[in-house]
Order: structure tokens, then sequence, then C-alpha cells
């Protein structure tokens, strides 16, 4: 008789392993000669002077661990943790903070990593050949704005297409070049984040985080969560959105990546064990009380510019 393949048996091992915390391999009884001081012990490890029980000769394999190790990549972690922040970031975090940490590449060398990595992609390293976000278009149109406002405080009467703002420009001038002025450094930052999603995503669930710890320090799986610990499991959530962020950008789809800033409540929920509705609440109110002190914030530099240019202009 066949055997059935049984897809809900499956989804349930699936979520059996990836809640189980990782674990390590029981330890060897055999006993090993140190190559370098030659102790003999037991272990994988020498305990004088910490040389690795598999010390070998030269192999192609071996010189490849020793070359990446010159870039941070030496430890067998790095690829196990990338996999596991795909399959099952909550509870990497969740074994991260419980001292499970020698089994994980640490959250902050693998961000300057893949950093660097999603640089290498955004300027190039991409199947397009191209750098993604192309600087020229903007740059135009800085250099038409400037130009608007400028023709505006010379000549009046001229017709151009924006007469809305053309007129404002006349009347106002020095408010006129203010506002340019906030809204091209607005420009700028949405930029930047675009050519440097990984820097963008860390200082987003950096400005949210304190929001964050608000709405997720007694949650059911951590309930006593201090705020250093949500620093660094957020440095991972940023790690796994970068991970994304890479695959998208090599692929020049760069539009998909709003569906990885989505996927963060992914390791939100699986660390602090609330239900799916209970973690998207939270996360959106979080938001909007971030997205609601941005706005007071820039409506507080425009209406300082504005006095601002009324008292001293
Ligand atoms: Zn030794």
């Amino acid at each position: 008789m066949k055997k059935k393949f049984n897809l809900k048996k499956k989804i349930q091992q699936f979520r059996a392993w990836r809640e189980r915390p990782r674990e390590v391999a029981p330890l060897s009884t055999e006993e090993h000669e140190c190559l370098n001081c030659h102790d003999h012990y037991t272990g994988n490890f020498c305990p004088r002077c910490g040389q690795s029980a598999a010390t070998s000769r030269f192999s192609m394999k071996v010189a490849a661990e020793n070359f990446a190790e010159a870039y941070g990549m030496g430890e067998r972690g790095m690829f196990r943790t990338i996999l596991d922040l795909i399959l099952r970031p909550g509870y990497l975090i969740l074994d991260y903070l419980r001292g499970k940490r020698a089994s994980y590449f640490a959250p902050f060398k693998m961000y300057f990593l893949l950093a660097a990595v999603s640089l290498l992609v955004t300027h190039g390293l991409n199947i397009t050949g191209n750098a993604l976000h192309d600087d020229s278009e903007y740059v135009v149109n800085e250099v038409n704005q400037e130009r608007n406002a400028d023709s505006a405080a010379k000549s009046s009467g001229s017709v151009t297409k924006d007469d809305a703002q053309n007129s404002f420009a006349e009347d106002y001038p020095e408010e006129y070049r203010m506002y340019s002025v906030i809204f091209s450094t607005l420009e700028k930052i949405e930029r930047f984040a675009q050519k440097y999603p990984s820097i963008n995503v860390l200082f987003l669930l950096m400005f949210i985080s304190g929001n964050l710890f608000l709405f997720f320090r007694h949650s059911p799986n951590i309930p006593d969560l201090r705020y250093p610990e949500l620093f660094i499991s957020l440095v991972y959530i940023a790690n796994m959105y970068t991970i994304y962020s890479i695959v998208f950008d090599f692929f020049s789809l760069t539009k998909l990546t709003i569906l990885a800033l989505l996927l963060t409540i992914i390791p939100l929920k699986q660390m602090s064990g609330y239900g799916w509705w209970s973690t998207i609440l939270r996360a959106i109110v979080a938001f909007i009380i971030m997205f609601v002190l941005l706005v007071a914030f820039i409506a507080l530099m425009v209406a300082g510019v504005g006095l601002f240019v009324k008292y001293h202009g």
C-alpha cells in the first residue's frame, strides 16, 4: 500500500520544529590531542589554547573557511541563522534572549555584514547590472524647483504649470524658500531610505521601539521584557528584513520590499506569544502613535519656520 502524503501532519511537524529551541549535539567522549599544544582532552576545543578539535590539514574547504573568517563569516552559525530568520525568526530571538548565544550569529555583526551586501546589490550587483534608485530624475526635479522659485521671485506674471505654487512663491518668497528646503530635505530622506534599506529599517525600528516596548513588555512568552532585550530583537528583525530586501533588490523587485516590512509582524508574534490579531493591533497602534508624533514634529517645524519668517524676515 502506498503511503499517503499527509500535509496536515507535515505542517504540524514543521510548527513543532519551529518552536523547539535549538538543540546542541551531545559531546563525544573521544579523546583528542591538541595539534598546537599537545594536551590530551575530550571535547570540541582545547581547554588550554582554545584550538578546535576539528583542526585538520588544509583542503579547499578549510582554506575557504579560513578566507571567510577574515570577513567575519567564519562561524557556521551564519547560514543557519539566515535560514532560521526566514523559517522561525521569533523563536530564534527567544532562543537568543534565553541564553543560546553560541548557536547563532551575533545580531549586530550580522547586521553590518548584511548591510554591506545590501549596499553592493542596490549599487549594481543585481540582475539588471545597474544601480537601483537612479538619482538623475531627482536631480532634474530639484534644479527645476530652484529655477521656478528664482523666476517666480524675480518676474511676476509668468504663466507656468503650477500657478498656485508660483503665486505663493511670488507673494511669500521667503516662506517659499524655507518650505522648499524642508520638503527637499524630506525628499532626500526618502531617497536615502530607498538606497540604504538596511539602515532605513533599523532607524524605523529604533524609532518605533519605545512604543513597541509599551505594548510588548508583558507578553505571554516574555512577561518581563527589558528594553535592551527588545533592542537586540529589533536588530534581528532588521536583519530578517534586510535578507528579504537583498533578494527583492537582486531581482529588481524593489516594490516588494513593502511586503518584507509587513513580514516583521511574524517575529513579533512568535517571540511575544500573542495571537495574530493581538500582535497586529499592538504593532499598528505603536505605528500610529509614532506617525502622529512624527507629523506633530513636522507640523511644529513648519509652524516654527512660518513664525520665524514672520518676525525676522
Ligand atoms: Zn591546545
